[in-house]
């Protein structure tokens, strides 16, 4: 049973935190808040053993009531890696100032810098580059996104060319204070946006040019996909073969599911915990193939996509498992994922 901590229990922190927690081969052994709010004080109710990553705050959560199990310090010499899910850009100072220092393993989350943490992380398309790894990255959610689908089309018919066009949530739902409210903001309003290379960090030599949109919704990232192929294939192959890729699912707009607030219900529907969708949706009825170019539509789901793919890189970098189909089942048998 390997020891994890989690630094930053927040909205991917708290998810990792759970996905870990119902595997077999490693566990929790803390996390870490700066804060002394709900979800501080529902750590501890989850029996999750807390720690304070400013020490100078002991007195704000004594204040809350929040009981804690010490400071950061504490933690790091209890484990066998971390996952840093603090915010953007924190997690490679982490690195540079703490966890190298000290000898901890640590994995970072797609606000970091791919150049800055050295290696990322996809579950199907470059696990194996992570076992035995010291500091490896997750990819965001949208490269996450792009991965899950453009991988098993690549094995089946090989991938020449990708073009994208990402629109993009503008905030996750509890936050208040990103927007747009009512804009569509091109984001960046230049060519290429940053995913396309972020695709390639983990799908080396792939050609991929992508754009990306903000728009005002909260659930879900949807993205519209042109593919060159190298093999002519029909549509019902692509079809077949994404119905039996692992936490990819194929959904009927004409079955009511039409949008992605509706992909989001059917989450809530099968109870799923926080109404969370750990695979790609893939709108089956957008799947065409014109000249030998694949379209296609699919939603993400920002605050749980990259989850399970956690899981997986810390059984790659502590060499729990060599194989990534094995991990990948395990992982999905114990969050019930599909597929
Ligand atoms: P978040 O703001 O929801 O959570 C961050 C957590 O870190 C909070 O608990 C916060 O209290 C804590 N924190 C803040 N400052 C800290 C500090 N100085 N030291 C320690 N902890 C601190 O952020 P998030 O959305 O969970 O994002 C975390 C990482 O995951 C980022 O790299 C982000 O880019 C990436 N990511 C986010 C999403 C998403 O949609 N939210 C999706 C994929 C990847």
């Amino acid at each position: 049973m390997k020891s994890v901590g989690i630094n930053g229990y927040g909205t991917i922190g708290k998810r990792v935190a759970d996905a870990v927690a119902c595997q077999d081969d490693m566990k929790i052994v803390g996390v870490t808040k700066r804060t002394p709010d709900f979800e501080a004080k529902m750590a501890v109710e989850k029996g999750y053993d807390l720690y304070i990553s400013a020490p100078e705050r002991e007195g704000m959560f004594k204040e809350a009531d929040i009981e804690i199990s010490g400071t950061i310090d504490d933690l790091y010499d209890q484990l066998d890696i971390i996952v840093d899910c603090t915010p953007g850009g924190l997690g490679a100072k982490n690195k540079a100032n703490i966890y190298e220092k000290k000898g901890i393993k640590a994995i970072f989350e797609g606000g970091e810098k791919h150049e800055l943490i050295g290696k990322s992380f996809n579950s199907f398309t470059n696990y194996e580059d992570s076992l035995g790894a010291d500091y490896v990255r997750v990819v965001s959610c949208n490269t996450t996104g792009l991965c899950r689908t453009l991988k098993p089309i690549d094995d089946l018919a090989g991938v020449k060319k990708v073009r994208a066009v990402m629109v993009r949530r503008g905030a996750d739902p509890g936050q208040i204070k990103s927007g747009p409210i009512n804009a569509i903001v091109p984001n960046p309003p230049t060519v290429p946006s940053h995913h396309g290379p972020d695709v390639q960090t983990v799908m080396y030599g792939l050609d991929i040019t992508t754009m990306a949109l903000l728009v005002p919704t909260t659930i879900m990232h949807q993205h519209n996909l042109m593919v060159e192929l190298n093999k002519s294939v029909q549509v019902d192959d692509i079809i077949n073969k994404l119905e039996n890729t692992s936490r990819v699912l194929l959904l009927e707009a004409e079955r009511g599911m039409g949008s992605t607030a509706q992909v989001m219900e059917y989450a809530r529907d099968i109870g799923r915990p926080r109404g969370d969708l750990f695979e790609i949706a893939v709108w089956k009825e957008s799947l065409n193939i014109v000249d030998n170019e694949l379209f296609y539509m699919q939603a993400i789901h920002q605050e749980s996509d990259v989850v399970p793919e956690n899981v997986d890189a810390i059984r790659a970098m502590l060499e729990l498992e060599s194989d990534p189909a094995k991990s990948i089942e395990k992982t999905n048998k114990n969050m019930d994922i599909i597929g």
